[in-house]
This record gives structure tokens, C-alpha cells and sequence, in this order.
């Protein structure tokens, strides 16, 4: 059976000569029509390259459709209990490239850190195949699987193992388990990962940051801004750090982007990946998987930066730490979030097929939301705080023409409620007046908008009463040396290209700080 297309087959054997050495995909099949799929891909993929074969043991996993990715005499187990189709492909094919003998690219000082493991690493990551946070963590965990060999990993898709899902209470994509424990859900940088894993590999990693020289210019967030900035200012020569937990940003958390001029059209990932790619083509000290806790200016203007147990120093910062979702805050969002409390549609959407859910907010995201959901669930509800939703009128005239699609207006959730273990309904007010009501729904999909992240610089800079970053019109904030862009400034209008060209304005003014002394 050809699973994948000509134009994906072309694609692939262009990579073909970065293998290097024997790999082996040691599959396990059922009677499922997946199974069929899985056993027609792989073939596809080693008729590419004589190093590639395939060994079909159905006895070599539990779980089938299964296969493992190996090379033999190294010791790496990198095992799809999936169809690695979807946004899932490309973590296939860097983890074949890797077991090949292709570099893993990832952070010197995270490399260092991940070969110092010195246990057995059990990891099951359960994922979806529309959610775009899973290949951050899926990848970053095969990565570790290749540098150690101690380290397995296992990738599972919910949608073809629904039991185990259901038996697990998986409500969250992606969610880890180390050893049988469960490590985390959601979106899970290499230091997290690391820390939960082995104390002593975290603090290799937190001394990896110690021998860095101070920087000319340091730059806080990986989204559009600060790649804008770090690539300006490494433009001019200026020795630059850019530090973050998650590279991209904002952008991984959607689809198809259409507004990025010169782009007609792009996807999240991918868009992520080329901010990347642009960066490194640039002399840029990029340092993943950190997050920033604090910063101080001392007399002589040095700015130190703190990095969890670590801290970078700088002669100028420039903050481009952007925006986060904001939460109801309201009781039981906490307690059930990832256990049926969601803010990302595309990721956790295929867990709730077949169920009643409700979307929170009825502006741009949550109507674009409840439109996907309704291709999975059996029936969305929207619940909207003002008279009337606030989607473009394409949007609103989709979801009335939806029969999945119930919206109730004038509403405020007041309480996330669940049996201890899962959501079992939201309760919310009628403010018209018409008193309190229940409805009984599996997930909650949170769209009510974002807030900046600036919780962490405290009073060291001033923040409005939104708590954005106050800036002049060139980027400056109210501690000398200090510039901010993008989505966690006051500038109005969160945009890609606003973001971006902010972040060029903070790195020009940045520069120009250094040279004036
Ligand atoms: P962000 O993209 O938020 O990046 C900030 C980065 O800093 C993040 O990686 C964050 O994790 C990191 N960070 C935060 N705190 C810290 C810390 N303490 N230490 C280290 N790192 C930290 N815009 C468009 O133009 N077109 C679209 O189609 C579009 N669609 C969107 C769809 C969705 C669902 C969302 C959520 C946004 C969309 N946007 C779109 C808006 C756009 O993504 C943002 O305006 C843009 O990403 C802002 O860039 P930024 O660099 O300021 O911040």
C-alpha cells in the first residue's frame, strides 16, 4: 500500500546519503487497517536507501501497530505505537536520520547533560497527530534516546490505543511517563525533562551556562521578536545570546498563518523551525530550555540575568518573553487542568471525539475553535461572556451553520467541576439576570485571550496595568539598557510582523546603546 505521496518520497531521498549506518525498523502488526498504513510506509521509506530494513516481529511489542527504530550495536530504541504520520512525520524522519549516524543538534551544554544519565529511562509520551506542541517534546526525548542508550522512548497515539488512553485518564496531549510515573503534560522543554530525570545531569546543565562570557546584548524569548533582535544585532557583529523555553513561540500554537507579508501561506511548525533555521544561520549563542526568573542592573550597568540556578550577564537585555493564555481563574480550572481543562484545540481536540465539550470564549480563537472541534466531538458548546460573539462574520456564519455548535451568550463560567480525576461539567451565570445553570461536558477549551509573560521581571521594569512592559517608541523600557518587543510590551495590535519588526526596532536601539557607551 503507497502511503506516502511522490512529492514526499522525493523529499525523503534527498536525505537519503545523511544516513550512515544500518537502521532497523522492527515492526509489529494486527489485523487494523493502521497496521496495513504503518507496514506500507515503512516499506516505502527503506526502498530508499540499502541501509534501511525492515524486520517484522509482531511478538516485539505490546502495543501493535508498533515498529523500532534502531541501528544495531548502539543500543537506540526509539519505538511509533503510531502511524508517524501528520505532524508526527517529521519526528520519524529526524529520528531514521539520527539512528542513521545524522548529528543531533541540540544545545552543547543539553548534549553534555543527557550523556551523563547514568540510569534506565522507561519514557511513553502519549500524543495526537494535530497537536503541534507533541513533535517539541517527542523529538526532544527521541534526541535524548540517540545521545544515551540507557534512554527508550515509546511515542503513542492516542487515537489507535484508546484504552490504554482511557484507562490512563490521558485528557492532554502530550503526556510523559518515566518509568510508569507520570513526568508531565503539555509542552516540556530538555532542562525540565533533564531535571525531573537525574539531579546531577540538571546541574551539568546549570553549569553549562556558568563558563558563558558576558554578552554584548541578551535577548529573553525565542518567538518572532527576539529572533528579529538577535538576528539584527548579530548582523552588527554584536556578541548575542538568545535564551528561551520554547523556540518559536506563539507560532507553534497555530496552523495556517497568512499574514506574514511575503508569505501567503505558512503553518505554526513550520514557521517555528524556519525562525530557527534564519537564527542559526547567524553567529548566535542560542540557548534552549531556559527560562528567565529575574534581572538586576548593578552600578556600573552591568545587567545579570537570572536563569533558574544560573545567570548570564549583559551590557543591554532585550525582553521578548510574549504572551501565554489566559486562565477563567476560577475554581476547579487549576485542579483539572490537563485532565479534561484545555487551551489548545488542535492539540487535545482528537481525545475528545465523540464527547460533549465546551469552548470558552466565542472571539476569532474560540469560534475557529469550536468549528475543529465539531468535526471530533459529538456536540461543542460555546459559552461567551458579552451579548453577542466577536468572531469575523465568516466565522460566526460557519458555526450557525454548524447543527454541532450550540452558543450561549452573556455567560460567566463560574466553576470547573469534576469527579476528582476528570471534568464532568462547567457551572456558569447567566448575567442577564436569569440566575445559575450546569452543563454537563468531558473537556473545556479555554480561548479567552493572553496575557503577558512578565510575571517574572517583577518591579524591575515598569508594567501597565495589564502588566505589559511600558516602552517608548523605541523599544526602551524604564531600566537603562533594557529594551522589550513584541507581544509583552504596551505597543498595540499582537502581531508576527508587528512582533518582528518591534523586536528590529529593540536590537537597533540596543546597538545604538552599546556604541554611545
Ligand atoms: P511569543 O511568540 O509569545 O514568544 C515569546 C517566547 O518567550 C515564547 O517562546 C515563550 O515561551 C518565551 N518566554 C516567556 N517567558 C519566558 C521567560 N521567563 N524566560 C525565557 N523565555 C520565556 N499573528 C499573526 O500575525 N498571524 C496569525 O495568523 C496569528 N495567529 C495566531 C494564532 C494563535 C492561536 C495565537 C496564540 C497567536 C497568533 N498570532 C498570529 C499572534 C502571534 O503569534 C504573536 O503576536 C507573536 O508570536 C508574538 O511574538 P513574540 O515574540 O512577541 O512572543
Amino acid at each position: 500500500m503507497a502511503v506516502l505521496d511522490e512529492k514526499l518520497i522525493d523529499q525523503l531521498r534527498a536525505l537519503m546519503d545523511r544516513i550512515t549506518r544500518p537502521v532497523e525498523f522492527v515492526v509489529s502488526l494486527d489485523d487494523r487497517s493502521a497496521s496495513a498504513r504503518l507496514d506500507g510506509m515503512l516499506g516505502q521509506v527503506a526502498a530508499l536507501s540499502e541501509r534501511i530494513s525492515v524486520r517484522r516481529d509482531d511478538d516485539a511489542h505490546e502495543r501493535r501497530p508498533s515498529f523500532t527504530i534502531t541501528s544495531p550495536g548502539t543500543g537506540i530504541a526509539i519505538t511509533f505505537a503510531a502511524v508517524p504520520l501528520g505532524h508526527e512525520f517529521t519526528s520519524f524522519v529526524l529520528a531514521l536520520l539520527q539512528a542513521g549516524g545524522n548529528p543531533v543538534k541540540l544545545d552543547e551544554r543539553v548534549v553534555e547533560a543527557v550523556r551523563s544519565i547514568r540510569t534506565e529511562q522507561e519514557f511513553v509520551t502519549y500524543i495526537s497527530l494535530t497537536c503541534q506542541n507533541c513533535p517539541t517534546v517527542v523529538q526532544t526525548i527521541n534526541a535524548m534516546a540517540v545521545l544515551n542508550p540507557l534512554i527508550r522512548h515509546t511515542v503513542v497515539d492516542g487515537s489507535l490505543f484508546r484504552d490504554e488512553v482511557e484507562s490512563r485518564n490521558v485528557l492532554a496531549t502530550p503526556t510523559v511517563y518515566r518509568n510508569g510515573e507520570l513526568l508531565g503534560q503539555g509542552r516540556m522543554e530538555a532542562a525540565r525533562i533533564i531535571a525531573a530525570v537525574d539531579a546531577g545531569a540538571a546541574g551539568a546543565l546549570d553549569s553549562g551556562l556558568a563558563d558563558r562570557e558576558p554578552y554584548q546584548v541578551l535577548v529573553i524569548g525565542q518567538g518572532p521578536a527576539g529572533v528579529s533582535a538577535a538576528v539584527y544585532l548579530a548582523r552588527k557583529g554584536i556578541r548575542t545570546g538568545l535564551v528561551g523555553d520554547r523556540f518559536g513561540g506563539q507560532v507553534n500554537d497555530t496552523l495556517a498563518i497568512e499574514n506574514l507579508i511575503s508569505v501567503p501561506h505558512t503553518e505554526g511548525p513550520k514557521l517555528a523551525a524556519d525562525l530557527r533555521a534564519h537564527a542559526e544561520q547567524y553567529d548566535i549563542d542560542i540557548i534552549d530550555g531556559v527560562t528567565a526568573s529575574g534581572i538586576d542592573r548593578a552600578d556600573d550597568g552591568t545587567l545579570t540575568v537570572r536563569l533558574g540556578g544560573a545567570a548570564l550577564t549583559a551590557r543591554a537585555v532585550v525582553l521578548a518573553t510574549g504572551a501565554g493564555w489566559r486562565h477563567m481563574g476560577v475554581p476547579g480550572e487549576d485542579e483539572y487542568r490537563n485532565k479534561g481543562v484545555t487551551y489548545c484545540p488542535h492539540c487535545d481536540g482528537p481525545l475528545f471525539k465523540g464527547k460533549d465539550v465546551a469552548v470558552i470564549g466565542g472571539g476569532n480563537s474560540g469560534v475557529e475553535a469550536a468549528l475543529d472541534l465539531a468535526g471530533v466531538a459529538r456536540h461543542v458548546t460555546v459559552i461567551e461572556f458579552m451579548p453577542e460573539c466577536r468572531a469575523d462574520e465568516i466565522l460566526l456564519r460557519r458555526m450557525a451553520e454548524s447543527p454541532a455548535i450550540d452558543v450561549v451568550t452573556n455567560a460567566a463560567v463560574t466553576e470547573v467541576l469534576g469527579d476528582g480525576s476528570r471534568v464532568r461539567a462547567i457551572r456558569y451565570e447567566d448575567r442577564a439576570g436569569g440566575g445559575g445553570a450546569e452543563l454537563g461536558v468531558d473537556g473545556v477549551f479555554v480561548q479567552i485571550g493572553q496575557v503577558p509573560n512578565t510575571g517574572w521581571l517583577g518591579e524591575a521594569v515598569e508594567l501597565d496595568g495589564r502588566g505589559q512592559v511600558v516602552v517608548d517608541d523605541k523599544g526602551a523600557t524604564s531600566m537603562p539598557g533594557v529594551f522589550a518587543a513584541g507581544d509583552c510590551t504596551d505597543a498595540p495590535y499582537k502581531q508576527i510582523v508587528i512582533a518582528s519588526g518591534a523586536g528590529a526596532t529593540a536590537a537597533l536601539s540596543a546597538w545604538e546603546h552599546l556604541v554611545r557607551g
